[in-house]
Formats: C-alpha cells, structure tokens, sequence
C-alpha cells in the first residue's frame, strides 16, 4: 500500500520482492519476546534503526533476507536478536550437536565484535555463543565447542577445519548469517562459503548482509537464499 511505500521511503529504505512485511514502528512492535526487549532496554537503546525496522519483522516471519547497507547502520542486532528468539524456540541441545545459529563473518575482528555483541544480548537470554577464528590454537575453540553452544560466530576458514576435524557439525544449525558477503569476496573466502553453505540443511533460514551488490554476491544469493528471498537496500546502497 502507499502509505507503507511512503513510510519505507522516509525511511531510506527499499524493498525487492514479493509479501513484504511493513517496517516496524518501534522496538516493542517487533514481536520480540519480554527478555529480547530487557536486554535491548539495558543496553540503552531506545530506537531501532531504519535496518532493524524492516529487517526484523522480515527475519521474524522466517524469509531469507539479503540486506545492503553500510558499516554503522546497526545490522549485527538486525539478526542477533531474531537468532535469540530462533534459538530459544528450537529443542534443547544435546551434547555433540552443533550449533542451533551460524554467523559467517570474513575477519577475525569482525567475528570477535559479533561475538561480543552475541555475549552481551543472548547471555541475558540464556543463549550461548563461540567465535571460531584463525590466528589462535584450536584447542580452547574446541573445547568451548564441547559445552554445546547454540550460536556459533565463525570465519570460513577456521570453521571449515574443525567442521573437517570433526570437531562440530552443522545438523541442528536452521539459521544462517553471512556478515559482509562483499568483504568475503574481496578477501577470497567465496569458494569456501559455497562449501560450507552447500553441506546445510536446506530447511535453514539465510541472511546475507553486505554494504555493496556485486555480481558475485548476488550470484550467491541465488544459489544459497531460498528464490522467495527479500532484498532491502538501506540509505541508497544499490
Ligand atoms: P553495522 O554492522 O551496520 O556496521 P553495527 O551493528 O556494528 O553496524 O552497529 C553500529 C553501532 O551502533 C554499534 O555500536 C551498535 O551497538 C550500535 N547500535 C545498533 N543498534 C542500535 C540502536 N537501535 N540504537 C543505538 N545504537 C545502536
Ligand atoms: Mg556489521
């Protein structure tokens, strides 16, 4: 309708694809069980930013998402907390089961500032995490592994060798995050993201964030998204 079209446009925002959900007015409109919104509350963040208005109810009724919007636009919380409420509705872990949620990111720094953030907002809500990445000893990721932690923050690469170790497996993970795709593909990790999103569950949700649309992450999206997915564009991003 016009007046969805009209708020998403004071917004900044686009939408691509069919059945869209509107953007959401405020925090509490997000359908966000109480201990989400006591988390979000004591961080102190009152306002959702345009990224998180659309993509959260997006991400909520369970579509693949391709989201573009630049660095500072607040889109680790776009999906850290709908992985939150994914995880808490799926059955308990068991030990030896991999990971409930993934979070793909292409750098060590960036999947630690992932974690970080997945510490401080699932911890309240009884949600776990791990980073995996290269650079350190395997053996404290591996034993952090074994206390069956529901979200997994991970380079390709350092994922791809304890996957091969066996060390984790990926049966129970239903919901994917690949963190800066463009930056993935400037750093080379493609193939390897390929890989190891080929060898998931093909009943999972996935969620692509990146701050640029080159043709090698839209052909990502095609093979590895489900062909319903959204694509949202935020601040002129396309
Ligand atoms: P991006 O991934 O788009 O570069 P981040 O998710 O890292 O951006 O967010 C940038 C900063 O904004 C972070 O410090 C984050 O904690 C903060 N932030 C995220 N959402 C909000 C919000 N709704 N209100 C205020 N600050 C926010
Ligand atoms: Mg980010």
């Amino acid at each position: 309708p016009a007046h969805v079209e009209q708020l998403r446009a004071q917004l900044g925002i686009r939408v691509i694809g069919a059945d869209c959900p509107r953007p959401v007015g405020s925090l509490l409109q997000a359908s966000f069980p109480q201990y989400v919104l006591d988390a979000v509350e004591a961080a102190g963040y009152t306002h959702p930013t345009a990224v998180q208005r659309q993509a959260w109810p997006i991400i909520m009724k369970g579509r693949d998402l391709v989201a573009l919007a630049e660095t500072g636009s607040g889109k680790t919380l776009a999906f850290l907390l709908p992985a939150l409420v994914h995880v808490n509705a799926q059955p308990v872990l068991r030990e030896g089961e991999g990971p409930l949620a993934l979070v793909l990111a292409p750098t060590r720094e960036l999947a630690v500032q992932i974690h970080e953030e997945s510490v401080r907002f699932g911890h309240p809500c009884g949600v776990s995490s791990v980073c995996l990445h290269g650079g350190v000893p395997k053996a404290p990721q591996v034993l952090a592994l074994r206390k069956a932690p529901e979200v997994v923050v991970a380079t390709p690469g350092r994922l791809t060798e304890l996957l091969a170790k066996k060390k984790t497996e990926l049966s129970r993970c239903t919901y994917v995050v690949v963190d800066e795709a463009d930056r993935m593909l400037d750093l080379g990790f493609v193939p390897q993201l390929r890989g190891l999103l080929q060898q998931m569950r093909p009943d999972r949700q996935t969620l692509m964030f990146s701050a640029t649309w080159p043709a090698e992450v839209q052909a990502l999206a095609s093979t590895f998204l489900l062909p319903g997915f959204l694509l949202l564009e935020v601040g002129g991003a396309l």
